[in-house]
């Protein structure tokens, strides 16, 4: 036994998804198709997706904006989570792969409820604050290009609404954050806001070790 968070083998972390894991079938599907691609390790893993619906539907959320869509996986299972009336505004710059997305997100019948913004998302975000949507999402999932989180961070405090929860992906950065040796960009933008998250008196966090690291962050707003 460890005081520590549990180490994870590979046997392990299957019996975890065994155990819990309720993938509705199309969005199974799309996680086939998309470890067929290069760049397949950027879609967010299943128990960490499911975990943020469940979040969503503990918030009762219907508003939440996805910075990083990329095939449209978790896009998709967010959409599926939340009620007729909601919105899942999801923003890349990427056509290729939101394209398989969309695929999977008519197939499901939920389309209606995704509003796909193919731009640099920090102009989208500026975009939002300027059509009246300050004060408005329940969650904002940060996930796209590391180097923009500080910035997407700081938008994201005036595009949340209050009692609404930022969640921040990929904070851990492979355990690249404690290796002094990578100076990498990505990682010395996570380090950056990573340092700046615990002194940050506007909000209370919490950073868990699921997938690649998942900060989450509660604005006291
Ligand atoms: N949430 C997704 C994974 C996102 S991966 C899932 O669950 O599968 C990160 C995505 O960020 C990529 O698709 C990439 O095209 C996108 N991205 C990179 N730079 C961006 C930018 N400046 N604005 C918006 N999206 C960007
Ligand atoms: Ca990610």
């Amino acid at each position: 036994m460890t005081k520590m968070t549990i180490n994870l083998t590979d046997t392990l972390y299957n019996y975890v998804l065994d155990h819990s894991l309720q993938e509705p079938p199309l969005v199974k599907q799309l996680r086939e198709e998309t470890a067929k691609l290069p760049m397949s390790a950027m879609q967010t893993p299943p128990e960490e997706t499911q975990f943020l619906t469940l979040l969503i539907k503990l918030m009762n959320a219907s508003k939440i904006l996805e910075i990083g869509t990329f095939t449209g996986y978790s896009t998709l299972w967010f959409a599926m989570t939340i009620p007729e009336h909601g919105v899942v505004t999801a923003c890349d710059v990427d056509e290729e792969w939101t394209t398989i997305g969309k695929r999977y997100w008519e197939k499901a019948g939920v389309s209606h409820k995704i509003n796909l913004e193919i731009a640099p998302a920090l102009d989208t975000m500026n975009d939002l604050l300027n059509n009246h949507k300050a004060n408005y999402y329940d969650l904002i999932f940060i996930d796209a290009d590391k180097e923009n989180y500080m910035n997407y961070y700081e938008k994201a405090l005036l595009l949340i609404r209050p009692g609404g929860v930022i969640v921040i992906d990929n904070v851990l950065w492979g355990g690249s954050v404690v290796n002094s040796l990578n100076q990498s960009r990505d990682v010395q933008a996570i380090r950056a806001l990573n340092k700046m998250l615990i002194n940050d008196d506007r909000v209370t966090v919490s950073l868990l070790p699921i997938g690649d690291g998942v900060t989450f962050v509660l604005p006291k707003k």
